[in-house]
């Protein structure tokens, strides 16, 4: 017959070392009512705020059913899509040198540069110029980049949902669909200078 073996004694000499908060819930906080009646206020507060900003037509309390409605409350600052600036000939402003897809941290800029041979002073540009919007970060390091003033951001966000991935890439005829000299806030001065002359 097995006799069962005694547990060895462990003795401390010193007292174990809590390793957890220990909990501090004082009655208050177990009775919990309180705590709920707290968060109950918050939230109404906010409520009623948010109600009062919309009846009232002030920002912040209103919800966009994106992408059926856009928000038409943007900053004018607001980083929203990317647009190529172009010259005077409808040509874009953009040399291909390549800073801004160096600089982009998200590595979401593709350019692909060819000379162009009828452009004496801009002997080179991009034939592919393309953003993956499903990676872009908006964070505008390409448009302080560049060294051309070819590449800015206007307020309003890309359209993106597709059906297709295809559908993120921002490509060079949408990128170029924003005329500079229509920006009041950084006129271009060739398109200005070429518009007050009549050219067009
Ligand atoms: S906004 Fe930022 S992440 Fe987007 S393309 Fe420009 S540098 Fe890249
Ligand atoms: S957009 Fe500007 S920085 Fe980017 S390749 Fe063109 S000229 Fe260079």
């Amino acid at each position: 017959m097995n006799t069962p073996r005694p547990s060895p004694k462990i003795t401390r000499s010193k007292p174990r070392r809590a390793y957890w908060n220990e909990p501090t819930l004082g009655w208050y906080e177990k009775a919990f009512i309180f705590e709920i009646l707290r968060g109950l206020g918050i939230t109404g507060r906010v409520f009623f705020s948010n109600m009062g900003k919309w009846l009232t037509g002030r920002k912040g309390a209103l919800t966009a059913y994106y992408p059926e409605e856009i928000r038409a409350d943007y900053s004018p600052n607001n980083r929203g899509r990317h647009v190529l600036t172009t010259r005077p000939n409808g040509e874009v402003q953009c040399v291909a040198c390549n800073l801004c897809a160096t600089v982009c941290p998200a590595y979401c800029i593709e350019i692909v540069a060819a000379p162009n041979r009828a452009e004496p002073a801009h002997p080179k540009g991009p034939v592919r110029f393309e953003i993956d919007y499903s990676r872009c970060i908006f964070c505008g390091y390409c448009v302080e980049a560049c060294p051309e003033d070819a590449i800015r951001m206007a307020k309003e966000v890309p359209t993106l949902p597709g059906f297709d991935r295809d559908d993120m890439w921002g490509k060079v005829d949408m990128l170029k669909g924003w005329q500079p000299a229509s920006d009041p806030k950084k006129p271009y001065p060739a398109a200005d200078a070429a518009q007050a002359a009549g050219t067009p």
